[in-house]
């Protein structure tokens, strides 16, 4: 069985993830080998990934962990931290994330900044209540979703500070493999909340001027610039706010 990953390596500075096939397949054709016995082993990869490279799994299902044991290192720890995150991919009953010990604990907050790294300190300000992100362009008769044409601009909440990384098809086709992802919820008291994975550059673009001068300023509204279309950055461009 091939299985496909992605994972940002702590080795490098880059944002994009890198990719990696491997394979799972058990060299062994014992058939006493157990389904519990691959997803050991699958583990004691993944644990050395961490280690080595500082290649973060995807977040697991909270009721499949042991709560004293690190999801990174596999190391035991009575005082594991417990981070839920949201990626998007599951219903938002299935509780996704990692138990920490004490010793991956920093190494993993900073490849979670890492990960998020353009619009990091528009996340980390608790002073902040919403960000701006566009809202997907619908034929307003067929509500199918076209590519062209200025966007609506709406007040999200990101749910949490994880970065999933995906194709990004919000553009047209052929998609951009491997872009940030971070699931936001809007709360609009006209209809019903809406979540969704928005693109992180989208919502670096949206912000931008709004945080250009250090502080977010909240009289400043996307609907006027329209910046997913007409903003110019630079790969490196990030938001950048004064505490
Ligand atoms: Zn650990």
């Amino acid at each position: 069985m091939l299985v496909r990953t992605r994972s940002t390596s702590i080795c490098s500075n880059t944002l994009n993830d890198d990719d990696y096939d491997y394979d799972i397949t058990p060299i062994s054709n014992d058939y006493h080998f157990t389904a519990t016995q691959y997803s050991n082993r699958y583990e004691i990869y993944e644990y050395s990934e961490w280690k080595q490279y500082g290649i973060l799994p995807s977040p697991k299902n909270f009721n499949t962990l042991n709560e004293c044991l690190c999801s990174l290192c596999g190391r035991e720890d009575e005082n594991a931290i417990h981070y839920k995150y949201f990626s998007g991919f599951t219903h938002e009953s299935e509780q996704l994330g990692f138990n920490i010990c004490s010793l991956c604990k920093i190494k993993f907050e900073v490849i979670i900044k890492n990960r998020a790294e353009m619009i990091w300190d528009l996340l980390d300000n608790k002073n902040i209540t919403y960000v701006w992100a566009p809202r997907t362009r619908r034929d307003p008769i067929t509500n199918q979703r076209v590519y062209h044409g200025p966007y609506t601009y709406e007040k999200w909440r990101p749910i949490s500070n994880y970065v999933s990384y995906m194709t990004d098809s919000t553009k047209g086709y052929p998609g951009k493999e491997n872009t940030p992802f971070i699931f936001c919820s809007t709360e609009n008291q006209y209809e019903q909340n809406v979540s969704k994975l928005i693109p992180v550059v989208d919502i670096l673009k949206s912000n931008y001027n709004a945080c250009k001068f250090g502080k977010f300023d909240a009289t400043y509204d996307p609907n006027i610039d329209d910046p997913v279309n007409t903003l110019e950055l630079s790969p490196d461009d990030k938001i950048m706010l004064c505490y």
